[in-house]
């Protein structure tokens, strides 16, 4: 019992009655009609059969000795096993029948006996297809629930992810306004510390060139009244003029590299490396360099920046030299949006501890040995960063080094531009 599918005959009815003949007579009827029938003749046996193998439906006598038809039907409604399965009372029209009690107690319908055989069909038919229905319909409300729920968890599993990302994208902005507030105070004391350090080593520059003529005065003037000693003590001087003006130089034009209002173009490289080389000549021939470079790509930049930085390279990797004369070689290639240049030598080297540390201004790492001021390659990072690129060094010591540094492509100089003026309307 309790299928969802139509039964028709095949249904499986049990018959209560005290009266073996009523019984009899009833159970062939149903079985030639095509039914299985289980007859039984007492509402206790009713009951055992009922919660054993649930029927489809129950003719139920209501005059029956010790538990009438009203009670069976009663205990039949009150028992999960069995509360679904349709009870049509059969009574006897002589019997005091009370139809009201037998709706009230879960009867679906009566029949009064004797009865026409064409009714009695009709009724089972009627209450099983209408089982059937409620059960189907049943079934679906149990899925429809289902889905239901499956849908609340769905909706609530989305305003969950709804909130955390609500709460992520406020988390971001919080994030990107603390950064541009960040930003914009980083450029103000950025371009504070650049003009101070302009306007500091301009200032020093006229004094340093006062102390530096008297020093000559007295070198030309005084050479005889001084002592070898005191003449020592002047040249002394003049060398030490001579570095701090070049310290100072160095410094106004690190200053500056963000002043600068030369315009941007498309610069030749082969052309800048040429040009930087021509600067370097007292170096190249010194050291009896040797410089050699591949075909090189067109890039946009300023172009005092990059002969600059080329300048600035080469000049380390003349300086920074072993025993035999330096090798020095440069090339670039195209990767997606930028072009990679190299400049390898064969010089002392660095510990690679220290590939981030030489890129700051001052930090120097041969001080002993080498002349310098530490702002070389300072320079060279903030070059390199003002184009769009970024610069390393990869290097062992006593092998050489390779220093990198990307510069965009052209197409992607435009599109940053592009960017750039959509963002800043104005
Ligand atoms: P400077 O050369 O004036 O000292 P730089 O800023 O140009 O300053 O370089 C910083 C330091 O990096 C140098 O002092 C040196 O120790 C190291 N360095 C730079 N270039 C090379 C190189 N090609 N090979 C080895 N060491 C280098």
């Amino acid at each position: 019992m309790n299928s969802a599918q139509p039964l028709g005959n095949l249904a499986d009815i049990l018959i209560v009655d005290d009266e073996p003949n009523n019984l009899r007579v009833l159970s062939n009827l149903l079985k030639k009609h095509g039914y299985k029938v289980r007859a039984v003749l007492s509402g206790d046996r009713a009951l055992a059969a009922a919660r054993s193998t649930p029927p489809d439906l129950i003719l139920l006598d209501i005059m029956m000795p010790e538990m009438d038809g009203y009670q069976v039907c009663h205990q039949l409604k009150h028992e999960s096993a069995t509360c679904q399965i349709p009870v049509i009372f059969v009574s006897a029209k002589d019997q005091g029948f009370d139809k009201v009690k037998a709706f009230a107690v879960g009867g679906v319908d009566y029949i009064t006996k004797p009865f026409q055989v064409e009714e009695v069909f009709a009724r089972i038919d009627c209450h099983l297809k209408l089982n059937y229905l409620q059960m189907k319909l049943e079934k679906q409300n149990y899925q429809l629930q289902a889905e239901i729920c499956q849908r609340n968890a769905a909706e609530k599993a989305l305003q969950e992810q709804n909130e955390q990302l609500r709460r992520e994208i406020e988390r971001r902005q919080l994030t990107e306004l603390a950064l541009e507030k960040a930003n914009q105070e980083l450029a103000r004391s950025n371009a504070d510390l650049e003009q101070f350090a302009g306007i500091a080593s301009h200032d020093l520059r006229s004094p340093l060139a006062t102390i530096n003529g008297y020093a000559q005065l007295l070198q030309m003037c005084g050479k005889e009244q001084l002592d070898d000693k005191c003449n020592d003590f002047v040249k002394q001087i003049l060398k030490l003029c001579d570095r701090t003006d070049l310290l100072i130089g160095e410094l106004l034009s690190y200053a500056r590299l963000n002043q600068v209002q030369e315009p941007l173009q498309l610069l030749s490289c082969d052309r800048l490396v040429q040009q930087a080389l021509e600067n370097l000549g007292t170096e190249i021939y010194q050291n009896q360099a040797q410089v050699t470079y591949d075909p090189l790509p067109e890039i946009i930049g300023t172009e005092s920046q990059f002969v600059q930085l080329f300048q600035n390279l080469i000049g380390n990797a003349i300086k920074y030299r072993r025993e035999e004369s330096p090798r020095i070689h440069l090339s670039a290639v195209l990767q997606d949006n930028h072009y990679l240049f190299s400049i390898q030598d064969n010089g002392i080297g660095i510990d690679e501890e220290y590939s981030q540390y030489i890129f700051q201004i001052f930090k120097r790492l041969h001080s002993q040995d080498y002349p310098g001021t530490g702002i070389g390659l300072a320079t060279c990072r903030k070059i390199v960063e003002r184009h769009g690129g970024s610069i390393w060094i990869k290097s062992q010591v006593g092998q050489g080094s390779t220093f990198y540094f990307t510069v965009p492509t052209e197409q992607r100089v435009v599109e940053r531009q592009m960017i750039e003026a959509i963002g800043h309307p104005n």
